[in-house]
């Protein structure tokens, strides 16, 4: 997806980089769309699923880029998404 698009859809961003789409709870996990910038191609943004296991540092975790096509295991957009999303998680308790 292009990171214009993602940014409209966002309901946070992190850094202009990282934009969450959605978070949802879902049993004991959180579940979590996110789009993270790729470094190669600046304009386009690569979608990570995540899934939490709430209360645990437990996730999985699926982006949709060459690398972790190739290799099968965390890239650096999970990373990415992952920060960004505790930071979305400490703003949200933060609020209430
Ligand atoms: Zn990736």
């Amino acid at each position: 997806m292009y990171c214009r698009e993602a940014v409209k859809k966002a309901l946070f961003a992190l850094d202009r980089e990282v934009f969450i789409e959605t978070v949802e709870r879902r049993g004991g996990w959180l579940l979590a769309i996110c789009y993270v910038k790729s470094q190669s191609q600046p304009d386009f943004c690569y979608q990570v699923f995540l899934k939490i296991k709430l209360g645990t540092r437990y996730f999985v975790g699926h982006c949709e880029c060459p690398d972790f096509k190739f290799r099968g295991g965390p890239c650096k957009h999970i990373v990415r998404a992952k920060v960004a999303l505790r930071e979305y998680l400490k703003i949200k308790k933060g609020v209430k």
